[in-house]
């Protein structure tokens, strides 16, 4: 199995407006510079620490992006050098990111993320709590997060219809966001759907950004 090999045959199945993150969670830095090797620049992480140990010693131009639930305490490590943070479920989270992006004079570009499987284990917020939040007396004095769109994952499942359903949810939401609170705000442009097993569909459905993981790199 070859990950340039994987690399290259997903990207001829993406729409050139389709950005391709890649997430290397669990893998070692050796995985991640052969990407890099075949210029994959976007890459994704979901723990904290794993990210910070690999930014450091990692190529100084990949855009990073950070895929996973994201504690408060954790924001100050990821603000100075984080591309886009893609699950953010609370006005809490949102205030934090933008008190300690202000500190060192940085705009954040985040998701917010929504819940739309069926599972209950999964984050995301529904839509009254994204309005309490775009409504929040807070929330326009944040003035370095940028909400650039939307995140969301569907049910782990073979039902492509049930998948599909889900997609096209988050799809109108974020289509009702814009329309509603940022019809002018060119940053609000993105759909986080797609990942290995789904991301076809997601594709179908309007993703704007795909976050594919074992497809590239192989099992974990
Ligand atoms: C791990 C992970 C992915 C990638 O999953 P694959 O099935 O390996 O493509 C995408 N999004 C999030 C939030 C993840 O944690």
């Amino acid at each position: 199995m070859s990950i340039k090999k994987n690399l290259i045959r997903i990207r001829e199945e993406i729409p050139s407006h389709v950005k391709l993150v890649a997430i290397s969670k669990t893998k070692p830095v050796e995985i991640i510079q052969e990407a890099y090797e075949v210029e994959q620049r976007v890459f994704g992480e979901n723990r904290t620490q794993e990210l910070t140990e690999k930014q450091p010693i990692c190529p100084k131009d990949i855009e990073w992006h950070f895929v996973g639930h994201l504690q408060r305490n954790k924001v100050k490590s990821l603000v100075p050098f984080v591309h886009l943070i893609h699950a953010v479920d609370s006005l809490r989270l949102l205030v934090e990111i933008d008190k300690e992006a202000r500190k060192i004079n940085r705009t954040i570009n985040c998701l917010l993320q929504f819940y739309i499987a069926e599972e209950e284990t999964k984050f995301g917020l529904d839509l009254e709590e994204a309005k309490n939040i775009i409504n929040s007396d807070e929330f326009p004095g944040l003035n370095n997060i940028q909400i650039a769109g939307v995140m969301g994952m569907a049910s782990f499942t073979e039902d492509e219809e049930q998948i599909r359903k889900e997609f096209r949810f988050l799809k109108n939401t974020f289509d009702f966001l814009k329309r509603n609170y940022f019809p002018d705000n060119d940053a609000f442009k993105e759909i986080s759907m797609g990942m290995t097993n789904d991301y076809h569909i997601a594709i179908e459905e309007g993703s704007t950004m795909l976050r594919i993981g074992s497809a590239i790199f192989g099992t974990r």
